[in-house]
């Protein structure tokens, strides 16, 4: 059979390496924050990054065909100009200043100068390790954290905090960011930042509500793992969306329905916070 896309996770990685090449190519060019005034430059950015980023992900990955290669790339080009157009409509006067922030990761160059080889203490309970796609600052000097999504927008509204447990990096990304950078931070979202996500955002206030359940998480994470009690116990469907369902196999949601489990309160309370 002949290849007829990239899957969702390679071109999901390539997208997010475009945006990080861009944010450093846009600003040594002086055009953050993106406006409607610096949009055509912006587009020509874009094409270089993308031109450049082509040929070496055709080196790296040697597609087959050539025609399926470069409508992969049209499609990457077309999300990309998307996003830039929302970005310069968006209001606000969000400037970015930190793209691929890391903590507790290798040094690379895939990642901001500012990133720190440190994991990031969280709520004096955690420590986490990770990289935030990009981190805006105000006029006023406060934070707002970004983690872009290539996939369709699974969530959406006022409401989401952690999302019954599922929905984590708005606010573990947001106090990781304070902790990195020791500054204020406002809050963190998800942004669905292509066609298919329709280029909508869910924003989560980093407030005393969305820190109590970032606590309560990790208390009952970390006692399940004092208790060494980690059963499998998918929520309905959840299975079918989960990276490592190559590993559990296609019937492990099926298999721990049937059990009656007594120990899930603590599980249970979780998924039924916001
Ligand atoms: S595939 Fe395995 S890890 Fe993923 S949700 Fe199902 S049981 Fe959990």
């Amino acid at each position: 059979m002949q290849l007829e896309q990239l899957d969702p996770l390679t071109r999901g990685s390539i997208f997010h390496e475009i945006q990080f090449r861009l944010f450093g190519a846009l600003r040594e060019a002086a055009l953050l924050p993106v406006t409607s005034a610096r949009l055509e430059d912006a587009f020509g950015v874009l094409d270089v990054v993308l031109k450049r980023a082509e040929r070496d992900y055709r080196d790296r990955l040697a597609p087959p065909i050539k025609r399926v290669w470069q409508a992969e790339f049209e499609g990457l080009r077309a999300d990309l100009r998307g996003w830039l157009r929302h970005v310069a409509d968006e209001p606000g006067g969000w400037i970015p200043i930190h793209a691929e922030l890391g903590f507790g990761l290798a040094r690379s160059g895939e990642r901001d100068p500012q990133s720190v080889r440190e994991a990031a203490p969280v709520l004096s309970v955690a420590s986490l390790r990770g990289s935030i796609d990009l981190v805006e600052a105000d006029a006023a000097g406060r934070l707002r954290v970004t983690d872009h999504k290539t996939g369709v927008a699974r969530h959406a509204g006022s409401s989401l905090v952690i999302g019954g447990g599922k929905v984590l990096q708005p606010v573990l990304y947001s106090l990781a960011a304070e902790a990195v950078l020791g500054r204020d931070v406002v809050s963190g979202r998800l942004f669905y930042c292509t066609q298919r996500g329709g280029y909508s955002d869910v924003s989560v206030p980093l407030d005393e509500r969305s820190r109590g359940a970032a606590r309560r998480m990790l208390a009952t994470v970390d006692r399940a793992l004092e208790e060494g009690f980690l059963p499998a116990a998918p929520a309905k469907d959840e299975c079918r969306y989960c990276d490592y369902r190559s590993i559990c196999g296609p019937y492990e949601e099926l298999r721990a329905a049937r059990k009656k489990r007594r120990r899930l309160g603590a599980l249970n309370d979780l998924r039924l916070e916001r």
